[in-house]
């Protein structure tokens, strides 16, 4: 703890976004950076606590209290040694985590005003590579051979860690380029695609090999993979979106979220998007269906294509602002969020549920929805969906059904290679993350359902390690 008075001194400081009237004019990071001295100052507000929440809280068990001393310090090589020893990719994390640990920051509990912990981790990366204390380092070969299938935060952790534990890994990856969603999901105005390829860049200078256009069941049969490889890790994502059948869903105008942003970065990255399969959003009346992340990623979109209105409508109640009850800290607060998309401009609506989608001449032109409400039970358990009756048609020439995602698409692969899906059709794995079949391991979304990045990096930390124990005690048999 460099500075014991700082958290009752310094507020807490965000550098906040660019201005709305600015950025959405372009496709750039929204979110700006401190100078050195503020980041430094804000470092200092760390209390070194001697439970220290934050550290519990994060999924991949960063070590926040040593780097944010070192960072007030103004030792920031040694801050991203610190924090690289258990976050592979800060500079994915810094930017676009939900930071469970600022939430569970006991300046959070105390105050209302956590450490910047995200912030600070971002702007330690950035140094990192900055100064060029993140060198390409040539690990000495092991003979072993490992496949990933899938190229997402997951695959690139495995391919990472056991990389640098000198197997030659191959990442097959069935898009035009790695990085899973963080290249074609994620909007490249919460991160930046040269941030992405940064790190693959890294990575293949230090031997890892990138097999992208090549999915695994198709352009390549999955036996060959399992046949030619040591072992094999499954990191192919959840990407099936959840659907509505209601009344019109194959109207033209009603499409999933991914076609929409999935597009638009292929478009930012300079891939051809035939004309005929072009979605836009100029001038349009825009309904986002779903409440989540992804549904904001949409708002963000359809703001930057130029939308003549957005409405995005959530069929759960709204939830409590700054503070709810039934997640008190540490937990993670279920509260409502206002994204810089929400900030640039939407009108939000809850509790309304879809029941169908109107056209004329097969093209959207409006959609009926209907309030419900939500009944707690008398004794525990999950409140009860009720219909009002009150329906309402509103008039849309655009839909995006944002409503999460249900499991990995690929059944023919998961066939192919003989794994088991658990009820929610995820692929089952055991504690070590290993399939029915002890050469394939899988982990990220595939195994858990939509989830996080950091969770998926995490998960992909753990399989990495699996897969190393398997194949050292395969080695000593
Ligand atoms: C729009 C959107 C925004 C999001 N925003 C955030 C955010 O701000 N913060 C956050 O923490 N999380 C966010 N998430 C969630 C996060 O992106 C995911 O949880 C995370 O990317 C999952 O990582 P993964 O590696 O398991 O899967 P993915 O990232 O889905 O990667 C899987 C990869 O496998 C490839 N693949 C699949 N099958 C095959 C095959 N047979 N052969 C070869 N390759 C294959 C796919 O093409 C893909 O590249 C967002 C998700 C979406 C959809
Ligand atoms: S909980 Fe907050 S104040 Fe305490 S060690 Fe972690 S970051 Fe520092």
């Amino acid at each position: 703890m460099g500075n014991p008075k700082a958290f009752l001194n310094i507020p807490r400081q965000e550098a906040g976004y660019r201005p709305v009237l600015e950025r959405v004019e372009d496709y750039s990071e929204v979110e700006q950076t401190l100078n050195t001295s503020d980041r430094r100052k804000q470092a200092s507000r760390c209390m070194d606590c001697g439970i220290p929440f934050c550290h519990w809280a994060c999924p991949v068990g960063n070590k926040q209290p040593e780097w944010q001393e070192l960072l007030y310090e103004g030792r920031w090589k040694e801050a991203y040694h610190v924090l690289s020893l258990t976050c592979d990719f800060p500079e994915f994390t810094g930017r676009i985590c939900p930071a469970p640990c600022e939430k569970s920051c006991v300046l959070k509990l105390s105050a209302d005003s956590p450490v910047t912990i995200r912030e600070n981790e971002a702007s330690i990366a950035e140094a990192a590579f900055r100064e060029g204390y993140v060198n390409v380092k040539i690990p000495v070969r092991n003979g072993k051979t490992v496949a990933v299938i899938g190229s997402g935060p997951a695959g690139l952790v495995v391919a990472n860690q056991l990389n640098r534990k000198g197997y030659t890994v191959t990442v097959f990856e069935k898009d035009e380029l790695p990085g899973g969603l963080l290249r074609f999901g994620i909007p490249n105005f919460k991160l930046s695609k040269n941030i992405v390829q940064r790190r693959i860049d890294l990575m293949t200078a230090e031997g890892v090999i990138f097999k992208t256009n090549t999915m695994v069941g198709k352009e390549i049969l999955a036996r060959e993979v399992v046949d030619n490889f040591d072992a094999v890790c499954v990191a192919i994502g959840a990407e099936v979106p959840r659907d509505l059948p209601v009344e019109g869903r194959n109207l033209k105008g009603v499409h999933f979220a991914m076609e929409f942003l999935g597009q638009q970065n292929r478009m930012l990255e300079g891939i051809p998007v035939p004309p005929k399969n072009q979605i836009s959003a100029k001038g349009k009346r825009v309904l986002v269906i779903g409440g989540g992340d992804t549904g904001s990623d949409c708002v963000g979109t359809s703001n930057r294509h130029g939308a003549k209105s957005i409405l995005q409508i959530e069929i759960m109640p709204k939830p409590p602002v700054g503070h709810n009850p039934e997640t008190p800290w540490p937990m993670y607060p279920q509260v409502l969020k206002t994204s810089s998309s929400h900030e640039e401009g939407c009108e939000r609506r809850w509790n309304l549920a879809t029941c169908r989608f109107i056209g004329e001449r097969n093209v959207l032109k409006a959609v009926e929805v209907e309030e419900v409400e939500w009944i707690k039970p008398a004794v525990g358990g999950r409140p009860e969906m009720k219909m009002t009756g009150k329906k309402e048609v509103i008039e849309v020439d655009l839909v995006f059904l944002a409503m999460g995602f249900v499991h990995p698409e690929q059944e023919g692969l998961i066939k192919e290679l003989e794994l088991a899906t658990d009820a929610r059709k995820n692929i089952a794995v055991d504690k070590q993350l290993r399939t029915a079949n002890n050469k394939i391991f899988a982990c990220g979304d595939a195994i858990t359902g939509a989830s996080l990045v950091v969770r998926a990096m995490a998960s992909g930390h753990k399989a990495a390690d699996a897969i190393d124990a398997f194949l050292k005690e395969k080695k000593n048999k």
